[in-house]
């Protein structure tokens, strides 16, 4: 079975996520746990804990299907010391968030290399950060996305993922989220040569790993690495991927979540794929 949704908002507390993915129909969604632009975040309270999971219940979300996404400042692969103790700290409190609502994901970007060490040291040092937080905690999956590849961006080959996944020591606890919009800005063809990436990816790193789909149309050519989302039906990946896609039984079970620009046609977008089964 799939289970598609979108990023929703939290805005006004978590609690409000699942009652925003159940107005659009989903059955699965993505949220940030805190203010994505900022380092620090207020505690969850008691009360906004326990209406996240009240909510969870009433809509019928289980946490299998709920992605939650990290900050968008952290650098796991960050090359300065400074900037490594935030992006660890910060990333600590993203999983300790995610333990306390009960869910067992968290999305997020590998990191940059900022062209000041290699991005091999890069790949070593988000391995490293990845362990020092599952360390910390229990019961909740470090999901590694993989990247557009824009900038200094690490992430963007299947063997980089791989290659970090080799050096986190709970394999139990590590998993990969791939966007459609990263893939083929990366230079993946999911379009002309879908079995090819799919079958590429399944040897590289493993189905085993896929904990999630951000399923994203996208603006930008293959091989741009230009990070680019727009809506399913506007984009160069065509309808025809998509509904290669929902018919693809090794994308069940997982959240597939749409980050696709124009909130206004979420709603439409779920039940339009949903139409292609
Ligand atoms: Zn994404
Ligand atoms: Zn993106």
């Amino acid at each position: 079975m799939k289970y598609i949704g979108a990023h929703v908002s939290a805005s006004g507390g978590v609690e409000s996520a699942p009652v925003h993915a159940h107005n659009i129909g989903a059955n699965a969604f993505a949220l940030f746990t805190k203010n994505q632009r900022q380092w620090v975040g207020k505690p969850l309270t008691e009360e906004s804990i326990n209406l996240f999971k009240e909510h969870c219940i009433q809509y019928g979300f289980d946490a299998r299907y709920i992605l939650p996404h990290d900050s968008y400042l952290i650098n796991l692969g960050h090359p300065e010391e400074e900037g490594i103790a935030k992006s660890r700290a910060a990333f600590l409190d993203e999983m300790q968030r995610c333990e306390q609502l009960g869910l067992k994901l968290l999305n997020f970007h590998p990191g940059s290399f900022l062209n000041k060490i290699s991005l091999e040291a890069c790949l070593d040092r988000i391995a490293e950060s990845i362990n020092m937080a599952l360390q910390q905690t229990a019961g909740v999956t470090a999901v590694i996305e993989n990247t557009a590849g824009q900038g200094t961006n690490v992430g963007n080959r299947f063997e980089q993922l791989r290659y970090i996944i080799d050096r986190v020591d709970d394999k139990s606890r590590v998993g990969v989220c791939l966007d459609t919009c990263h893939t083929y800005s990366a230079g993946y063809d999911i379009v002309a040569h879908y079995d090819d990436v799919f079958n590429e990816f399944d040897r590289i790193i493993g189905f085993d790993y896929l904990r999630g789909i951000h399923l994203n149309e996208t603006k930008k050519a293959l091989g741009s690495r230009v990070d680019r989302h727009d809506s399913i039906g506007k984009g160069l990946l065509g309808m025809d991927f998509f509904r290669c896609f929902m018919q693809d039984p090794r994308f069940d079970n997982m959240p597939v979540i749409l980050e696709t620009p124009d909130e206004s046609r979420w709603a439409d977008e779920i039940a339009l794929l949903r139409s292609f089964q």
